[in-house]
């Protein structure tokens, strides 16, 4: 059964392929190229257009529950509309599919309004307060884990709670940013003195984001059956990380200046709700049960996953001189790839009283799959270095060169559902 899709007045939006059907309507902030106040409008993205906030002002009608949202929304204020209910966000997610819809029939003096993507310059959604990087996927976790403990990859808490560092939000970046080679100190075998350069095993981490919407206060923790209250939405995340750095300095405190040079995500808040049909039940690939209480709900278990497909192309600057493609050099899945569901990351972050606030990032961790070839980084696809990966020009690569441009992109696609898509999060490395 196919379900008809909801048609949209923005033509393109129609189009079976495109990532921003009336299906999906994403939140973004960006800015004019030809605005010299570089204000930041908050917007939707409904096909090749954007919806911007700024503009609406006397050309729509409001419904009284949501004058308070949309002011916000005019003035820019993401991370207060993102702590609204989800009562609200769900009737502004109701008004917007009437406006967009082909059946309003009065779209006349909205539709010169409305904003070209490939003509504006896009922004993080919203300010980060903080950003929590985690390890969700457990074939990640084995596939590393085997390169620096062959007997005992996993450690022995990985199956009991999901593990996590906190990361940098300062240095979060959008896609088309670009992103520079850090120089760091490492050493090149045991039992030599380090040194300091510039990296040469630069690496992506293929992640998704979880945006979250209403915080909670300080010492008080949000029990799985609430997580999901705070859930306001995705994007993709990738975790650069410069593993030679990463290598040297990790012992014994985790992630630091391996990591915290960028991460770039795809500029897109694509919602909880938009993501509602692609829901299902969560599973985990070793069938493992053994989970503590305050990390189970009958609801994670029945609709705790949600189906993701993500893919990495690699760009080489040989590539693009010579115009060829993007050569695709992996692709995953989120809910064959996590071992704790989006509930269980917020739930364990809080569960010792930890606040989080609205507009706070939470990495899932590197969504590798089971089978080697959907690793979500080159140090598993390249097998630590030692077999470097062959692109289809016949370059090779182990970590990724100067000029070299990583795209990730992420979408939903059921047989029964409308197609949405992410948009994608697409980065060059400069030197
Ligand atoms: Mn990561």
């Amino acid at each position: 059964m196919q379900t008809t899709k909801n048609l949209s007045w923005v033509t393109s939006a129609n189009d079976p392929n495109c990532d921003f059907p009336l299906e999906n309507l994403p939140w973004g902030s960006f800015c004019l190229a030809n605005d010299a106040s570089n204000r930041a409008r908050i917007g939707v993205a409904i096909g090749n257009k954007i919806l911007d906030f700024s503009t609406l002002e006397g050309l729509v009608d409001v419904p009284h529950p949501l004058q308070e949202a949309f002011l916000m929304l005019q003035n820019g204020q993401m991370n207060h509309y993102m702590n609204l209910s989800q009562e609200v966000h769900h009737g502004m997610r109701m008004w917007l599919t009437h406006l967009l819809s082909k059946s309003n029939t009065s779209f006349q003096e909205i539709e010169p309004k409305l904003v070209n993507q490939s003509e504006v310059k896009m922004l993080k959604p919203c300010f980060i307060h903080d950003y929590t990087d985690f390890y969700a996927s457990i074939h990640h976790a084995t596939s590393v884990g085997k390169m620096l403990r062959p007997d005992a990859p996993l450690s022995p808490n990985y199956k009991w709670l999901p593990i996590a560092y906190h990361g940098r939000a300062s240095s979060i970046q959008v896609s088309g940013e670009k992103v520079k080679r850090p120089s760091g100190q490492m050493r090149a075998s045991e039992g030599k003195p380090p040194y300091f350069r510039p990296s040469r095993r630069l690496d992506f981490e293929l992640e998704l984001g979880v945006f979250i919407g209403a915080g909670n206060n300080l010492g008080e923790p949000i029990p799985m059956e609430q997580a999901e209250d705070h859930f306001f939405g995705m994007c993709i995340l990738n975790d650069w990380s410069a593993r030679d750095i990463q290598g040297w300095e990790g012992q014994p405190l985790g992630p630091f200046l391996g990591k915290n040079f960028s991460t770039t995500i795809s500029p897109w808040i694509v919602t909880k709700e938009a993501l509602a049909p692609f829901r299902k039940a969560w599973t985990r690939s070793d069938n493992n049960q053994e989970i503590l209480d305050y990390l189970q709900h009958p609801e994670n278990l029945a609709n705790g996953a949600i189906e993701i497909h993500l893919e990495v192309d690699l760009e080489t600057a040989a590539m693009r001189e010579a115009g060829l493609p993007a050569y695709r050099i992996t692709q995953s899945e989120f809910s064959e790839a996590a071992y704790w569901t989006i509930a269980q990351l917020i739930t364990q972050h809080t569960s010792n009283g930890c606040n989080l606030q609205s507009g706070d990032l939470l990495g899932t961790g590197t969504l590798s799959g089971i089978n080697p070839e959907n690793a979500g980084s080159l140090l598993e696809l390249s097998q630590g270095g030692k077999k470097p990966i062959i692109l289809a020009n016949g370059q090779e690569r182990s970590f990724l060169e100067d000029g070299d441009e990583l795209i990730i992109r992420a979408y939903c696609q059921l047989p029964n559902q409308v197609r949405i898509g992410f948009g994608e999060c697409r980065n060059r490395i400069i030197s």
